[in-house]
């Protein structure tokens, strides 16, 4: 943390707090990756071909993010993997926020709520489980006599499937933590207007640029590019990492 301080990268004291708060050992499976890398700035396996990124792009994603990410507001992470973003945009739109990660492998998804619950069990409220869905607000956790909602909920599905994004609310802020080979219109969708999107566009497999996807408060959008990143592949549902159907005819 003092290193990315000094290197300039995390700028702002919520961004540092929210890192702080979440201890990265607690988002790796041992099985994967040595406990004692946990706090080694590189990218680390969770399993499944996926990784859980290196501190310094959460911490740069957090800074890009960081007025969209107030509380109060509403935030999408596409591809939590191990959660530790999500818990960590969670921290930030607390109190009143509400964060959505989703994730297409069920054992990243149910793995990620089990660390969230041991790094950060408040962020969960009772009940909260991979698989629900999104929900749109006024659903079940705004009425007055039901449960808390919780700030973060995991959910396990492919982001690009058909209908998932419908009806939810759109998010003041969006995460993608896999490389998209285009600028999916349902994301572009999914953003509220004044919402902020950070995103690696490129080919699978290559470099990919990290790009800001900002939505005007009149629906207007820019895009900038920042940076080359190298990030597993946001797969279409059907799809495996290489671009083969997954099933055989
Ligand atoms: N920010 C996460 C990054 C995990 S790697 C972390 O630091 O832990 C990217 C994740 O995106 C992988 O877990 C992968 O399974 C997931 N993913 C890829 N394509 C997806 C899709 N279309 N929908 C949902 N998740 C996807």
């Amino acid at each position: 943390m003092d290193r990315l301080k000094s290197s300039g990268l995390v700028k702002t004291p919520r961004v540092e707090e929210a890192l702080r708060a979440v201890d990265r050992r607690l988002f790796i499976d041992a099985a994967h990756a040595a406990p004692a890398d946990a706090y080694q700035d590189t990218p680390l396996r969770i399993g499944y071909s996926q990784t859980i990124s290196a501190p310094h792009m959460h911490a740069i994603c957090l800074e890009l993010l960081e007025r969209h990410l107030r509380p109060g507001c509403r935030a999408l992470d596409v591809g939590s993997g191990s959660g530790y973003l999500a818990a960590a945009m969670a921290l930030m739109v607390s109190p009143g926020g509400y964060v959505l990660g989703v994730e297409k492998v069920p054992e990243l998804a149910a793995r990620s709520l089990q660390s969230v619950r041991a790094a950060c069990p408040g962020l969960l409220a009772e009940g909260a489980a991979a698989g629900d869905g999104p929900r749109p607000r006024g659903t079940v956790h705004d009425d007055p006599g039901g449960p808390p909602r919780p700030v973060l909920e995991i959910t396990h599905a492919n982001v690009l499937s058909a209908g998932l994004m419908d009806g939810a609310e759109p998010f003041d802020a969006i995460h993608v933590g896999a490389a998209a080979d285009e600028l999916h219109p349902l994301l572009v969708r999914a953003l509220a207007p004044g919402g902020r999107m950070v995103i690696p566009l490129g080919p699978r497999y290559s470099t990919q640029v990290l790009t800001v996807v900002d939505k005007a408060a009149n629906g207007d959008v820019t895009t900038h590019e920042l940076m080359h990143v190298g990030y597993v592949p946001l797969t279409r549902p059907g799809e495996m990492e290489d671009g083969f159907a997954t099933q055989h005819y």
